[in-house]
């Protein structure tokens, strides 16, 4: 395993570019984006046009070409300012231009990565259903196969940009009793399809920017350009991307910590009680240094494990077997430590607030209430610890 990492001059560049662009078009939108409950399309678009929708995508696929790293770095930006917008990024990158980049044919990369990665249309990611979660493998969704034609027909929810996605990478069971192993395989369902509707929005705690929809498949009909990756290996389509996607979750919630400690240590240093800073106080110094140590240590875990990603390419059948897993493993490890340190910064940033912490509208309010989710999706924590003791149990620590 290589531990030597530093940023280029260029990556140095494009955080810069970054933060300045996110703090000018991104910061403003998102307090109304909160309150309304509503997709942020004007501040998603402004991202769009810049490139930041297609950060980590080879400039031949129309994406900037910066790899995980550069994709982190974007993320990490994000996630200082809005978890909503990380998580629309997210989807949209991790999970709905991933399966594309590492399973889709050079057809299918020139129809749908290239608008995806330039901007101008949207992805999404639907695996989940009403009864299959963690158990991802066991979906209700059925494709049969038609001639040389697939009829699709299910119920998915939860769908990040479900009710705005141009096109919604859909995992269904081609032999249901084969289950993850062979029975699975990834569609590419486009918006307007006969058949393909979306149903209910779920209100929720937090990231009110996003849209959390149901999807409704009533036999829709799918020629072959629309099997993702080979039949039966949807769910190895899935999990590659959920690995790149729980790196990049990590890399928003480094940013969201990142401003739950500096809003911490500013309040602290300016809240006078006692005749003192309540900085001066041992017990609200040791919540910071548990924050900065958090940091410290997720900073080099996201980076190494983009690093890794961005080594190993995009090219599936040259990955090793040790290299597959070792992915995985920091991939469960990123998101299971980073969403935990996450959730413990911002809720301790919120109780050093004190009352005004827990009062509608403040940022560490709006960030507690993002934060949570971080700990259930993209693969339950619980899920994470199974992965993590599984491959430890199996091939060692
Ligand atoms: C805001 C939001 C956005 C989402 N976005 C997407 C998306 O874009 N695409 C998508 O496909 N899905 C998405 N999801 C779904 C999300 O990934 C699932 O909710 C998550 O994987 C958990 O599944 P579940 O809700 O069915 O819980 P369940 O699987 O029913 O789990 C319930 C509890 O049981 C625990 N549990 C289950 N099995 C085990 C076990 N073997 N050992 C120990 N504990 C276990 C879980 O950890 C959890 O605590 C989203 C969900 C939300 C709320």
């Amino acid at each position: 395993m290589a531990f030597e990492f530093s940023f280029t001059a260029d990556q140095e560049a494009f955080r810069e570019a970054a933060r300045a662009f996110i703090q000018r078009v991104v910061a403003p939108a998102v307090p109304a984006m909160d309150e309304r409950e509503e997709f942020p399309a004007a501040s998603v678009r402004a991202l769009q046009q810049e490139g930041y929708f297609g950060i980590p995508v080879p400039e031949e696929y129309g994406g900037l070409g910066l790899g995980k790293v550069g994709y982190c770095i974007f993320l990490e930006e994000l996630g200082k300012v809005d978890a909503s917008h990380g998580t629309i990024v997210g989807a949209h990158t991790s999970l709905g231009m991933t399966p594309l980049l590492y399973f889709g044919t050079e057809e299918q990369r020139r129809r749908w990565l290239i608008p995806a990665a330039k901007g101008d249309k949207l992805l999404a990611f639907s695996l989940t259903e009403p009864g299959s979660g963690s158990d991802s493998g066991a979906l209700s969704t059925l494709a049969e196969s038609v001639g040389d034609r697939w009829s699709l027909s299910g119920t998915k929810l939860y769908v990040s940009n479900g009710a705005e996605a141009d096109t919604i990478i859909v995992f269904a069971a081609t032999d249901a009793k084969l289950g993850p192993n062979g029975g699975v395989t990834a569609f590419l369902v486009d918006k307007g399809t006969s058949g393909f509707t979306v149903g209910r929005c779920e209100k929720k705690m937090g990231l009110h920017g996003t849209s959390t929809a149901e999807l409704i498949f009533d036999h829709v009909d799918l020629d072959r350009d629309h099997v993702l990756g080979p039949v039966g290996r949807g769910f190895v389509v899935a999990m590659t991307a959920l690995d790149v996607g729980r790196v990049s979750l990590g890399a928003t919630m480094l940013g969201g910590m990142h401003t739950a400690a500096s809003e911490a240590i500013k309040f602290a240093s300016q809240r006078t009680q006692f005749g003192h800073p309540i900085s001066d106080f041992q017990a609200i110094q040791f919540k910071i240094a548990d924050m900065a140590m958090h940091e410290h240590a997720l900073r080099q875990m996201v980076y190494q494990a983009a690093a890794h990603q961005d080594r190993m390419g995009t090219d599936v059948a040259k990955w090793s077997r040790a290299d597959r897993a070792d992915k995985t493993r920091e991939s469960a490890i990123v998101k299971c430590l980073a969403s935990e340190w996450g959730v413990q910064a911002i809720s301790e940033s919120l109780q050093i607030h004190g009352g005004l912490g827990y009062i509608r509208g403040t940022p560490i309010e709006r960030a507690y209430r993002d934060a949570r989710i971080t700990l259930i999706f993209e693969g339950t924590n619980e899920i994470q610890r199974l992965i993590v003791a599984r491959d430890v149990l199996a091939r060692g620590l």
